[in-house]
């Protein structure tokens, strides 16, 4: 797969490529190949919510996946025209209240890798400065969601407070649990940590003790399981309803057809499972908006039923609001 940094130098090169050929007959338009930076808005109400694309990286579906079965797995794979791994997006989305300009997940930052990181970017391309950021709630802690709170080992966004369920904030920032944390795992608590730092260490990290409002027209919903504090999030304005899922979901071509499948990731699979069912259904029964972060961009929509399972429904595009 091509990265955005193979993209991007491809892309100069194609344009100078360009300009020593221009004139000769025989050149045809240099290949772009590559998406400008994310962003994506809805109106929920009078509250204004902007999808913010961080980059895609491909995922092994039938390893996070553990229990599907390969020819199911294969067959709702089919049935999207993909092939595992999937390339997939990674999704923030910046609300703003009117009062308040909140970020909900931050992009995986250097964590991942050159393909993801983009956030900020694509922030900047939305209209918005990090600086202009209040508050950044976070759905879980793992480095996908946490990256882009650094800049180097500083805040990325200087101005804003962090809000986070304080189990997940327990659960991550302990040296203890990292210490008993399998090998393989212990990258997630010090990036966990390393994120954090700088908001801690200027006071700008609160914990979120128990469901409620946030900030005027922003509450936090639990949805743990993935994590021991994962978090959605919910918009409300005018009777209108975004709830911001994280990541209830990372394979929507197999998941929605799919709710009772495990995925390896989750810290408590039976709560996850749950989880999982109870907001699809949800969704689905009260025909809100639903945005993931791992939906393709910009991973918001609607969720319907379709037989035994749920189907998703993308957003109809829109140029006015
Ligand atoms: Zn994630």
């Amino acid at each position: 797969m091509f990265t955005p940094r193979f993209l991007r130098t491809g892309l100069l090169a194609a344009a100078t490529a360009c300009v020593f050929v221009s004139g000769a007959a025989s050149a045809g338009p240099a290949e772009v190949k590559t998406n400008p930076p994310g962003f994506y808005r809805v109106m929920v109400g009078d509250i204004e919510v902007t999808a913010l694309n961080d980059g895609t990286t491909n995922l092994p579906a039938d390893k996070l996946l553990s229990d599907a079965k390969p020819a199911d797995l294969k067959k709702a794979l089919d049935r999207a025209y993909l092939s595992t791994p999937i390339e997939t997006s990674f999704n923030g989305f910046l609300v703003n209240t009117g009062s308040k300009l909140v970020l909900i997940d931050t992009g995986a930052g250097h964590f991942f890798g050159p393909t993801l990181g983009n956030l900020a970017n694509s922030l900047k391309a939305a209209g918005y400065q990090p600086e202009q950021v209040d508050e950044i709630y976070i759905t879980h802690f793992h480095s996908d969601h946490i990256g882009g709170l650094l800049d180097g080992d500083k805040a990325a966004f200087p101005n804003a407070v962090v809000r986070a369920d304080k189990r997940e904030s327990d659960f991550w920032l302990s040296k203890e649990n990292m210490e008993k944390a399998p090998e393989d795992r212990k990258d997630s608590f010090t990036h966990a940590q390393a994120a954090l730092k700088p908001y801690i260490d200027a006071g700008h990290f609160k914990p979120i003790e128990a469901d409620g409002e946030l900030v005027p027209g922003v509450l936090s919903h639990a949805t743990v399981g993935h994590t021991p504090g994962h978090t959605s999030y919910i918009v409300e304005s005018k009777g209108q309803k975004l709830m911001v899922w994280g990541d209830l979901i990372h394979v929507a071509a197999y998941q929605f057809g799919h709710p009772e499948a495990k995925m390896m990731f989750d810290s408590d699979s039976k709560a996850g499972l749950a989880e999982r069912k109870k907001e699809y259904a949800a969704a689905a029964k009260d025909g809100y908006l639903v945005a993931g972060a791992h939906i393709s961009f910009p991973g918001i929509g609607h969720v319907r039923t379709d037989g035994k399972g749920y189907d998703w429904v993308p957003v109809n595009f829109s140029v006015v609001h």
